[in-house]
Parts: C-alpha cells; structure tokens; sequence
C-alpha cells in the first residue's frame, strides 16, 4: 500500500520564474527507503517541506495513508523530520532531548525511560542519558538527533541532508549503520541529499530532481545505468 502520495504537487515562490515544485507525482509504499537526489535548488528541501505541513502547495494533493493532508498541522501528520543542523535543545541531556516529542504527547515517565534506552541503544549510544549535548562529537549529535525523530514512532521519516555536516568516512559508515536500523524497524523513510554516494547506500529507490521535476527513478542501480 502507498504511504505516501504526492499527486500534481505544485509550489511557487513569488509569480515569476519556474516554480520551486512542478507538477510533481510521487508514491512512496510502506517500508521503502527513498531517496530524492538532485543539485542545490532543484526543490528538495520544498518537497520534504510541503510533506511535513510546513509549506502549502499552490496546486496538486498531498496524501498520507490515502488521506489529504490540506489544512493538517505538522505535529498531527506523524511525520518525524531530522534536518542537517539536527537543532538539538543544548540546555537538556540527551534523554531530555530525545524524550521531546513524547513528552508532548504526555507519555508516562516509565514508559518515556524504556523508549529512550531503546532508542539510545538502536543509535549506537547505549547509557548516554545524562550527557550534556554539547560533550558530544557530531556523529554522536547526529544519532541523538536521529533518535529524537525515531521516538514518536512517525509513519514516514523525513531526512534533509542528514549526514551533511560529518566528515566523509563517518557519513560512508553511518549511511551503512542507518540502512540496516530502518530495515529492521520497517521505518518508511524520504531523505534528500545532493550526494550520490549517500543515496545510492540508502535507498531501495531514488528520485532524481533537477529544476522542480523529477527528472528520472529507480533503483540505485537503475539510476547508475543510466545517468
Ligand atoms: P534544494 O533543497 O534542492 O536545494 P529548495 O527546495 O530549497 O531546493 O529550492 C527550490 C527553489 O525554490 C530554489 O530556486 C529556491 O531558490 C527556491 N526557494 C526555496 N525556498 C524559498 C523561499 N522561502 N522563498 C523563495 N524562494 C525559495
Ligand atoms: P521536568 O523536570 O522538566 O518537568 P521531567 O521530570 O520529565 O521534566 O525531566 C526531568 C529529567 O528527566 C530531565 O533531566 C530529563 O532530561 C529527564 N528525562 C525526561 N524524560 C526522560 C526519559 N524518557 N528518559 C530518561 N530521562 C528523561
């Protein structure tokens, strides 16, 4: 079943020149890991945006579980976003940080606690509760970060750029890391980067964007052939 669909989806900014989204078509199914891939500016960042809420389309449908998302604020779509400058809370510990979005929905203390460790150990972080953010390195903070989004449990997992800010050969080991964690969680994920390397070891399927459209997808392997 699709997860996610976005049909005709159109976004402008300003009245003149291309739109930043054109007419895009995209289904994502449950469990997929997709990539979307593309240059600066080729409306990325747009498309995650206007998945979460945070931006309105000016034409076309946005549909989760097969449900138009029109007026739906982001907190309610059970979309989890993790963006490059993972903007961790630098005045809580990790556990306050990654408990964020359950203590929104007012989860129980105890259950709080066991989702936490759960995840802590997921991300490769097991005990790191009382540490302060800022004591961590960047590959740590990311991890934080990843399990801050994990927590709520979202239906789709939206990554913008999520390794950019890490050196290469931690962001080459972390991508291996992150594929086998959603495969065994089933986490249906859209990530965007403009690195090829990183999609090509993340996805079961990339969409290449250039100027608003989708210009070509499939498999990591389909889309090495032909370029
Ligand atoms: P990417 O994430 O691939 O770099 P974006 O989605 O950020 O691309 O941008 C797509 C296009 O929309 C670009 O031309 C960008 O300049 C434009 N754009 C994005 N956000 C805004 C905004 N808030 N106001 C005006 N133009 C924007
Ligand atoms: P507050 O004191 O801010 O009203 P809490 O009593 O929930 O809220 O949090 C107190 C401490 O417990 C903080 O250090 C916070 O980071 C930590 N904490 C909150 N939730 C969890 C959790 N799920 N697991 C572990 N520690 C948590």
């Amino acid at each position: 079943p699709q997860l996610l669909r976005l049909d005709g989806v159109t976004v402008r900014f300003g009245n003149s020149g291309r739109p930043a989204l054109d007419a895009v078509d995209l289904d994502v199914a449950a469990h997929e890991i997709v990539c979307v891939l593309g240059p600066s500016g080729s409306g990325k960042s747009t498309l995650l945006r206007v998945v979460a809420g945070l931006q309105q389309a000016d034409a076309g449908r946005v549909l989760l579980e097969g449900r138009e998302q029109g007026g739906v604020p982001t907190h309610r779509r059970g979309v989890g976003l993790m963006f490059q400058d993972h903007q961790l809370f630098p005045q809580r510990d990790v556990a306050g940080n990654v408990a964020f979005g359950l203590r929104m929905r007012g989860s129980a203390r105890a259950d709080r606690e066991r989702t936490v460790a759960g995840l802590l150990d997921l991300v490769g972080l097991p005990g790191a509760q009382r540490r302060a953010v800022a004591s961590l390195s960047g590959g740590e903070q990311q991890r934080v970060a990843l399990a801050r989004a994990l927590a709520p449990s979202p239906r789709l997992l939206m990554l913008d750029e999520p390794l950019g800010q890490l050196d290469r050969g931690l962001r080459e080991r972390l991508v291996v890391e992150l594929r086998r964690l959603f495969r065994e969680l089933g986490t249906t994920v859209l990530a965007v980067t403009h690195d090829q390397g990183e999609a090509f070891a993340l996805a079961d399927r990339v969409v290449v964007m250039q100027d608003g459209r989708i210009a070509q997808t499939g498999t990591p392997l389909e889309v090495w052939q032909r370029p």
